[in-house]
């Protein structure tokens, strides 16, 4: 599958993407281990190379590499410690027992300290870097319910920061891509809470329909689908979001029962209207299973659903207001029908 932010080859669909998993981050017999103290500088400016045989290389000695980089670059200070070189998100991302060895292509690196340069040296010379991206003090994307602005979203600075989490689930593992600078981290640790709140609501047999009102990349409304949910809706009103929802129906294309995925709109044309309030169709799927895909505000989707949902999940950026929960889920039934739940 091509990537849709950088064309090359750095999606896969879950079949081939689950296929490497049990080995992925695993040394092999002639691999070296060096544990850094993440508190401490580095103790010298060194690291080793990637192991000769196998080509994978402890995440401390990527991180030692990059601290060098960011040293000599003026980033860091040789007083520096380690860990603020920056966050490591891995892909594919899973719950792992022990530290990653690398692969070639399967970090990226979060970094608040990182500039334009040293991130464009990292990806020349450090073969486990697959994008760097510069964070700031805020969750990128849609930070509340509030759609007159335009959220904050991180900066890619070189490379692609399209990755992969992988969440357990009944059906099999759910593979969901997003680009890292443009949606908030949701890494998996697994057993997660939200996905078996849907599991139970949903029951068995499923219910007819599901609404994943505010979908982020789709886990729950594709974990849905995966349930046999027979009309699943997915809508947010962020475009990277509603985008990476109807990507991630392809990536997971084989636990549906769809004959055909159609996309309408391109990730770079969706970029012109980043925030959307009256929903507009992103995807529909073909088949037994009818599956759709809307960018827009979820307190307006029941001006396109043809009848009301069964069940309908609503995943709050703020779930900590208790009383505007609860206003929420009731204007929801009001307006569009069915049971709703936040999970
Ligand atoms: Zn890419
Ligand atoms: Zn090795």
């Amino acid at each position: 599958m091509k990537c849709p932010v950088c064309g090359s080859d750095c999606v896969s669909s879950a079949r081939d993407l689950l296929a490497t998993l049990s080995t992925v981050f695993l040394p092999c017999s002639s691999c070296s281990m060096r544990i850094l103290d993440k508190r401490a500088p580095l103790p010298d400016l060194s690291f080793l190379p990637p192991c000769p045989s196998c080509g994978k290389r402890f995440i401390d000695e990527v991180f030692a590499h990059l601290y060098v980089i960011m040293v000599e670059h003026g980033d860091l200070k040789r007083t520096d410690p380690l860990f603020a070189v920056g966050s490591p998100l891995i892909h594919p991302g899973f719950a792992i027992e022990r530290p990653p060895f690398l692969p070639e292509r399967s970090l990226v690196l979060l970094s608040k300290k990182v500039t334009r340069k040293t991130a464009e040296r990292m990806v020349k010379e450090v073969p486990e870097i697959r994008g760097v991206v510069k964070t700031g003090e805020y969750t990128p994307g849609l930070a509340n319910a509030n759609l007159n602005t335009v959220p904050q979203v991180y900066e890619l600075l070189a490379g692609c920061d399209v990755r992969a989490d992988v969440f357990p689930f009944p059906t099999g593992p759910v593979v969901i891509y997003k680009q890292q600078s443009l949606i908030h981290i949701e890494f998996p640790r697994g057993n997660d809470l939200k996905l078996r709140s849907v599991e139970q609501h949903i029951g068995r047999p499923p219910v007819e329909s599901f609404v994943d009102a505010c979908s982020g990349a789709g886990t729950l409304g594709i974990a849905a689908a995966c349930l046999g949910v027979r009309r699943v809706v997915l809508n947010d009103a962020w475009y990277a979001s509603a985008f990476w929802s109807a990507f991630n129906l392809e990536v997971n294309r084989e636990y549906l029962h769809v004959s055909r995925i159609r996309i309408f709109e391109q990730f770079d044309e969706m970029r012109r209207h980043p925030v959307v309030k009256e929903p507009i169709k992103i995807a529909e799927t073909e088949g037994d299973q009818s599956i759709e895909v809307y960018q827009g505000d979820f307190r307006l989707l029941h001006t396109v659903l043809p009848a009301p949902p069964a069940l309908s999940v609503i995943d709050l950026f703020d779930k900590k207001n208790r009383d505007a929960n609860e206003r929420i889920i009731r204007e929801w039934k009001e307006k569009t029908g069915g049971e709703a739940f936040i999970p």
